[in-house]
């Protein structure tokens, strides 16, 4: 069986929108039950998973042709290529304890 890079972007990119659609449930449950302030958590966390999602759907292309190393921040999840900072920009982990995805 061969398989795209295309068709495995289609496939991710359906199967996030899945994760999504059924998070979306959360928030109608919450905002239903009178939890306006974690309905609203639960739509930022949404948005920001779409922005992910969308990050993750234009890199996969580019980097199905790349071979770097990922080094990944184990508190925020942010994600470097090449190598880790000293220190994580949104949290200042240090660079020492990321996880390289290699
Ligand atoms: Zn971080």
């Amino acid at each position: 069986m061969s398989v795209s890079v295309e068709n495995l972007s289609a496939e991710f990119s359906d199967e996030l929108h899945q994760i999504n659609r059924r998070n979306t449930r959360f928030v109608k449950i919450a905002e239903e039950e009178g939890f306006s302030q974690l309905a609203k958590f639960f739509r930022a966390i949404l948005a920001s998973a779409t922005v992910r999602s969308k990050l993750i759907l234009t890199g996969m292309i580019a980097h199905a042709e790349e071979d770097p190393n990922y080094f990944i921040c184990p508190h925020c999840g942010l994600v470097f290529m090449l190598g880790a900072p000293d220190k994580c920009p949104v949290d200042e982990t240090l660079g020492t304890l990321f996880e390289r995805i290699s």
